[in-house]
């Protein structure tokens, strides 16, 4: 047990372990040590030349790609900002559930702990096919060595001092019973004292901001910060770090020249605590320097300019933007099912109403702002991609609207409407109404992030021109399936569509253990058999 108001929570085994794999692949590209999986991998792509006269060249092309990736499964701690919230209290009791295998009475009947909604502890993958042609399905977990979540170990900051256990029953989302059997342990956890810089955040919050980092110097905010990540890291014998911005929506930085458009100039801006900067930039900036991954789980352009910049050139690894849960979740998936059947989305009308605190910094223009940004653009990659249906830079109408009501709480209503052009003139209208806990749809987000992110920073690669292996790029975009508005390297399409981020999950798993893509054709089961 911790000790009474400490600023983490560890279930941890003290040391780094290598797990037996649930399988091992026998091919000459693929080989185990006791520090690595190594992989021969050929990436193969089709590459279009467009010709003046609009005719296409077609060309097959294919690069080799050396992966390796450590087998020791690191002791890994999660620091969350906005630790003292919906998320975090609700993340970190469900860990503390599964640890001491908690169960749980509703009126309903008997509960225990799961990782439903988490895309790499609950779901499966299809491995291949047995010797009968019977397709075979393993837990995603299982691909590649991945951190159990219910290893974590857990702090966080909050500009709230409430305690876990306050700040769990202040957010109203888990069930009495279970919360009654978690209370004592939460109320040990104390959130460590955060930045707050109140114009980013709504006026409403000000009255839970009482638990603050002094001073005004924002440079001296980042070396607290660094620190913080320092202390917690060595008092719990970990690894490795990863934060995740899970605090209040804040308002979108403005980007100035001189500012925050280059690294140089952030940082100056930093030195010279410009008021642009925001907090969850400042936290960004301490993971950069610290070589901690951080991951925005909120919409506000955290990673300006010149931030980005400083992230490429430290080789940190960097996630964003927004947990893509409920409403944008389905958004993702719904409309790329749409044009891909040669339906033509004209509308998407969304209403949101919820009443939790979220909700209630929202119902500030300038957040909601930010979310507006984060949530409208999810459907321009699956539309862009349809040219028979759109127009060049035709776009179906999209609306966002999210209104605070209170005595919803954290039962958020999403009501969407799909407006379609469907054949000879016709038209198809489709109403979704969702109701659900916003919280223990994002909680599961948050593990598939760190333990993503976590993987990202045990996985390296090599191409023939290559003379060492490195690491992937700062922006992880692996991670896309989880955010709402996608970060991705300069230059690279963004991929909103849900299916095609899982696919690129699924086999850049695969291609770190020497595995062709999974692909549907099925051409055992389509010829005659001999
Ligand atoms: P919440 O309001 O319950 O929790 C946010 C916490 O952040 C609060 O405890 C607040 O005191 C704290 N905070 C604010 N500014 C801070 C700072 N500078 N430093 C440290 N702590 C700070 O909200 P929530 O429901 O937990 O959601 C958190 C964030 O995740 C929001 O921005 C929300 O928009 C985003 N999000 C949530 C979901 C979801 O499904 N729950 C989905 C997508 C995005």
């Amino acid at each position: 047990m911790a000790p009474p108001h400490s600023n983490e929570y560890s279930t941890a085994s003290p040391v780094s372990s290598v797990a037996a794999p649930l399988f091992k692949v026998n091919a000459p590209n693929v080989q185990y040590t006791d520090e690595h999986i190594l992989s021969e991998y050929t990436y193969n792509n089709t590459v279009i030349n467009k010709q003046a006269d609009g005719s296409m060249v077609v060309e097959p092309v294919n690069q080799v790609y050396h992966f390796k990736t450590e087998r020791a499964v690191p002791r890994v701690g999660l620091m969350m900002v906005g630790w003292g919230g919906n998320n975090g209290t609700t993340l970190t009791a469900s860990i503390v559930a599964h640890k001491r295998k908690l169960t749980w009475r509703n009126k309903s009947g008997v509960h225990s702990p799961n990782y439903w909604g988490s895309v790499t502890q609950a779901s499966t993958v299809r491995l291949g096919v047995d010797a009968n042609g019977e397709d075979v399905y393993i837990p995603l977990s299982q691909m590649l060595p991945l951190v159990n979540p219910t290893d974590l170990v857990i702090s966080g900051w909050d500009i709230s001092g409430k305690n876990l256990a306050e700040g769990m029953e202040r957010a109203q989302v888990l069930e009495y019973d279970l919360q009654r059997q978690v209370y004592d342990e939460l109320a040990t956890m104390k959130p460590l004292p955060s930045i707050y810089y109140p114009d980013f955040i709504a006026a409403n919050q000000s009255d839970r901001a009482d638990n603050l980092i002094e001073g005004q110097d924002k440079r001296k905010h980042v070396e607290h910060i660094k620190k913080d990540i320092r202390d917690f890291k060595i008092a719990n014998q970990l690894d490795k770090v990863i934060v995740v911005w899970t605090a209040n929506t804040e308002r979108y930085a403005e980007i100035i020249e001189g500012v925050n458009d280059t690294a140089e100039n952030f940082l100056k801006a930093v030195e010279s605590s410009h008021d642009e900067v925001a907090p969850s930039s400042i936290f960004a900036l301490a993971c950069i320097e610290e070589n901690v991954p951080f991951i925005n789980g909120s919409p506000q352009n955290t990673f300006v300019p010149g931030l980005l910049q400083l992230a490429e050139q430290h080789r940190a690894f960097i996630g964003g933007d927004d947990f893509k849960s409920g409403q944008t979740k389905f958004k993702s998936a719904i409309v790329d099912f749409l044009v891909n059947a040669g339906i033509k989305p004209v509308a998407i009308t969304s209403y949101n109403h919820l009443g939790n605190n979220d909700g209630k910094n929202l119902s500030s223009h300038k957040q909601f702002r930010s979310k507006e940004i984060s949530k409208s653009t999810v459907v321009d990659d699956m539309v862009a991609a349809n040219h028979v249906l759109y127009q060049k830079d035709e776009h179906p109408d999209h609306t966002v609207v999210i209104k605070y009501v209170p005595s919803v709480g954290d039962s958020k209503r999403a009501l969407d409407e799909y407006e379609c052009d469907i054949f000879m003139g016709g038209r198809q209208s489709i109403s979704v109404y969702n109701i659900c806990e916003d919280s223990l749809l994002a909680s599961p987000l948050i593990i598939d992030l760190v333990v993503m992110a976590e993987l990202m920073t045990r996985i390296q690669y090599k191409t023939g021109e290559m003379t060492k292996f490195s690491t992937f790029h700062s922006v992880m975009s692996i991670l896309s399936y989880m955010l709402k508005a996608p970060m991705v390297s300069p230059n690279t399409p963004v991929v909103n569509a849900l299916g095609r981020q899982r696919t690129a999950i699924e086999n850049i798993f695969r291609a770190c253990v020497g595995l062709a893509p999974n692909n549907e054709m099925g051409l055992e089961h389509k010829i005659w058999k001999q």
